[in-house]
């Protein structure tokens, strides 16, 4: 099925925009969610985490022991890669068949890290980008969150710049004070214009 990967910075408001597609009757994947998921109880990430980094990083539960693996890999970037190496091919593939089996004219996939993490670029058919200034992600997300400025700013810095996120995009939502009846409007014409590529 014809697949537009959605994209933006922490805070752009890609939830915000992906639920205005939701409500054209358009199947959202959303990958973080799929993230969760592969490391939850019984996640089918699961098996090969305690593999691999032993019985220590397996909560009592069966779920991956979010904060111990964390402080890891914020220290140890092979950890990381080798995290990445069991979670990623699985996330792909649930993405993939999540594409599969949706239903309606299109799909949208919602890919926080669409521009740094592998080849999404290639596995979808049109990149949408919601965009807006750092300051505006920034006062988001310490609103959002409750994040100290310093707090924000951290993630922002271990995320793709804006011009790479735009320079990636074959399609940008300004979502920069702009009240969210407009941001439908822009929805509504790309969701048209989405029908028509998906030929749908
Ligand atoms: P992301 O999914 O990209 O992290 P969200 O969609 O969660 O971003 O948006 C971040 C926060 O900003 C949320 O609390 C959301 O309600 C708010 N927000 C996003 N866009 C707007 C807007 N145009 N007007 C008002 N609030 C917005």
């Amino acid at each position: 099925m014809f697949a537009v990967g959605l994209t933006g910075g922490i805070g752009s408001g890609k939830s915000t925009v992906a639920d205005l597609f939701g409500k054209h009757g358009v199947t959202l994947v959303d990958t973080d969610v799929i993230a969760h998921r592969v490391t939850a109880p019984q996640g089918l990430a699961m098996p090969a985490i305690a593999a691999e980094f032993g019985a220590s990083y397996v909560a009592g539960d069966g779920s991956l022991d979010r904060a111990r693996m964390r402080a890891l890999v914020f220290s140890d970037e092979t950890a990381r890669k080798r995290l990445e190496a069991i979670t990623h091919p699985l996330i792909r593939a649930e993405t993939e068949r999540e594409r599969q089996q949706a239903s309606g004219p299109y799909v949208i996939i919602v890919v926080p890290l669409l521009v740094e993490s592998g080849n999404w670029k290639t596995r979808v058919d049109r990149v949408l980008t919601v965009d807006c200034s750092v300051e505006t992600q920034i006062a988001r997300v310490m609103r959002r969150n409750a994040f100290t400025r310093e707090q924000v700013l951290a993630i922002i810095a271990r995320q793709a710049t804006r011009e790479a996120r735009l320079a990636a995009a074959d399609d940008v939502i300004d979502n920069d004070g702009r009240p969210l009846d407009e941001l439908a409007l822009d929805v509504d014409q790309l969701h048209r214009t989405y029908v028509s590529l998906a030929g749908a």
